[in-house]
């Protein structure tokens, strides 16, 4: 079947893959940032912060109609002129309050959703942006690399091309600080020009009426200060208690979105310049603006605060979770994104601007690995949020093909691979093995899952194996065991997950016991069907290997590493158990990005079966997070779904890493002993 929107889609995602340039570059700015964070985790409680960050913006989301009308009342007393419009309307409001046919304009995300540089570019007026990586990105029209670098992909030779219009002579040589200098003086002949100042608002102070806003370059204090008009584009979810909550949040964006300290600058506005020096007689526009209009964008905030999706609300448009994704740093916010880069950037789309633009700005791209929940001060549990918006989306019109396959397989067949249920046994070449092993009055069920019963058989082979050494008495359910349903949530099929759950409950509730292999069945059972298993232990097979008294035993020299897998790590916090087994067996070395802040392979979140490349590029990445392991002979896992893509991203790489689950390693050697 063909889908138009989906196959766009997928060549946009796929031609991104190939820019390789542009991947690099994405990949600094990430590295970067990332660096920063570490270098600063000494000096920086970034726990502390966090829970700080959270307890004002949870506060504030929650009492936000009286906050806003205080902030109103305050900004209105400091002789701000209040507007709460349309983004329609906006832009006629600011045609209306230009002088001239200039506008310098610094960095808000609001502005975007206004389309506002090219909305107004059609009503002849120039808009320059005063921040030097975004004047840079809109000289050489191109789409930022990163949020807050975002003319990362721009040298110094291409910089002091694009701000003079000269190609550097032959042999000449020209300093980072001079191109900076010649950025200085001709964005200060521009800024000196213009009578209107646009900026957004980092945030807003109910107490006093300030306008808080960050930076580092002293662009936005010069705009904010030379301009006769500074017009400030913003929303009611910047709305704070007071100037105290406003330094807190303006800290975190700081540390979390730049990696820094603290921003050069923390200014709070709270009207046009004024002086009372004659005749005690008060008068505007003394130095700076003598008009202060502070422009409020809905843009359907108010649904999203009365929702199931309020937590969009609590982010501060940092843009830490685009550090952490992997699937920005594959194919860059202009693919995955829309009003923001990344999953947030996504959901906020679908709200703003309707199904279809969520469609085409990847709402199906995210993998919901849950780093970016890891990496964003507000907690915003954005894997959670994509997988309910996804739900949302009109199933006929904008559907993955593959994903409709999936739901009629499941349907059909209780499993996502169109196979008959007769061939789920065929892990195990002597069917009577299970006949013999598997106890039907036992306590203790094990489940296979789709994935390993189909795909990747050794892995359910071994941990069949290690639970005989063991001595684990279990029952296992051979061709009658379901799909646990967890992809059709994942999928957004949120009804027929339902039924799901209502069928598969009568049947696992017969046990005290699941032993799993697959991290998404075990999160699937362990969080969804809550209710339905109560009194059901729930374990993964990873962790009944510590017990194991015969580890120690089996040592080998052999360097190997763990790639975490998201839903057992950062979902369920299954972390210890494998480290514990790991060293006993060899040489175990930790890869780049573990424990809780491991990177996902790309398989999850149905991106595997949607976007073979995506995923198979995002697992390569992963393989590449082990090379500084010196000698390194095995990546192990304990996921069937991350020993599937981590083998097609190695195969893309050409690389000589061994891949397979901790099961089977342990019964190699054990094998190998006998
Ligand atoms: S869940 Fe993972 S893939 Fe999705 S937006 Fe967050 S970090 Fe990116
Ligand atoms: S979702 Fe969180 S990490 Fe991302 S921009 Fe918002 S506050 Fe920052």
């Amino acid at each position: 079947m063909k889908n138009s929107k989906y196959d766009e889609l997928q060549n946009r995602v796929n031609k991104e893959l190939q820019k390789e340039k542009d991947k690099e570059v994405r990949k600094n700015a990430l590295n970067i940032i990332r660096e920063r964070h570490e270098d600063l985790s000494e000096i920086i409680d970034k726990e502390k912060l966090k829970k700080e960050y959270k307890q004002i913006k949870k506060y504030c989301l929650n009492n936000l109609e009286r906050l806003k009308k205080k902030a109103f009342k305050n900004l209105r007393e400091n002789e701000c002129k209040i507007y709460e419009v349309s983004s329609k309307d906006a832009l006629n409001l600011i045609s209306q309050i230009m002088e001239g046919n200039h506008l310098v304009k610094s960095k808000t995300n609001v502005s975007k959703e206004l389309n506002l540089v090219e909305e107004l570019n059609n009503e002849g007026i120039d808009v320059i942006e005063t921040d030097l990586g975004d004047r840079l990105v809109q000289l050489a029209g191109i789409y930022p690399a990163h949020p807050v670098l975002p003319s990362l992909c721009i040298s110094n030779e291409e910089a002091y091309e694009l701000l003079t219009g000269k190609h550097l002579p032959p042999e000449s040589e020209i300093s980072i600080d001079e191109t900076v200098k010649i950025a200085r003086s001709g964005l200060r002949e521009k800024i000196l020009e213009a009578s209107v100042a646009l900026t957004g608002a980092n945030v807003i102070t109910a107490d006093e009426g300030f306008i808080g806003l960050i930076e580092n370059e002293g662009n936005q204090r010069l705009i904010t200060s030379l301009a006769k008009k500074h017009i400030i584009i913003t929303s009611i979810d910047k709305i704070v208690r007071d100037a105290q909550d406003a330094i807190t949040i303006m800290k975190t964006a700081s540390f979390f979105g730049l990696g820094i300290k603290t921003a050069g600058y923390f200014s709070f506005i709270s009207g046009p310049s004024k002086t009372g020096d004659i005749e005690s007689t008060i008068s505007y526009g003394m130095h700076g603006p003598e008009e202060v209009h502070v422009i409020f964008i809905n843009n359907n905030r108010s649904e999203i605060l009365n929702s199931e999706f309020k937590d969009i609300l609590m982010c501060c448009s940092c843009g830490n979770c685009v550090n952490y994704c992997p699937i920005f740093e594959q194919i860059g916010g202009n693919t995955f994104g829309g009003l923001m880069p990344g999953g947030r950037g996504v959901l906020f789309t679908l709200f703003a601007k309707g199904e279809e633009t969520a469609f085409t700005k990847g709402i199906n791209l995210c993998a919901t690995c849950g780093a970016c929940t890891e990496a964003c001060p507000g907690d915003i549990d954005i894997a959670k949020l994509i997988m309910k918006a996804r739900k949302k989306i009109s199933r006929n019109q904008l559907i993955i093909p593959r994903h409709r396959e999936i739901l009629e397989s499941i349907n059909k067949f209780n499993n996502p691979f169109n196979e008959q249920q007769t061939q789920r046994i065929n892990w195990i070449n002597n069917h009577e093995e299970i006949e013999t092993f598997s106890n039907k009055n036992s306590e203790t069920l094990l489940f296979i899952g789709c994935m390993s019963s189909f795909r990747t058989k050794n892995q359910a082979m071994s941990t069949f194996k290690l639970l005989k050494l063991l001595n684990i008495d279990f029952d296992y359910l051979g061709s009658k065991e379901p799909c646990c349903g967890g992809i059709l949530y994942r999928l957004g099929y949120k009804e027929e997950f339902k039924d799901k759950i209502i069928e598969n409950t009568k049947i696992l509730n017969n046990y005290k016991r699941i032993i799993l292999l697959c991290p998404g069945c075990y999160s699937t059972f362990k969080k969804f069907y809550s209710g339905g298993l109560e009194g059901v232990e729930i374990k993964h097979i990873i962790e009944l290997l510590p017990e194991d008294s015969q580890l120690n035993s089996l040592k080998t020299k052999k360097v190997i590493t763990y790639h975490d897998p998201c839903h057992l790590t950062r979902e369920l916090e299954v972390i210890n158990p494998p480290r514990i087994t790991l060293n006993k067996i060899a040489d175990f070395k930790e890869m780049k990005f573990n424990g809780i802040n491991s990177r996902c392979c790309g398989a999850g979140g149905g991106v595997m079966s949607a976007f073979p490349k995506l995923s198979q590029a995002t697992a390569a990445t992963r393989i590449d997070d082990t090379k500084s392991i010196k000698n390194l002979e095995y990546i192990l896992t304990s996921c069937p779904f991350c020993e599937k893509n981590l083998k097609r991203g190695k195969d893309s790489v050409d690389s000589d890493i061994k891949i397979m689950s901790i099961q089977e390693f342990i019964i190699n050697l054990r094998e190998n002993q006998e």
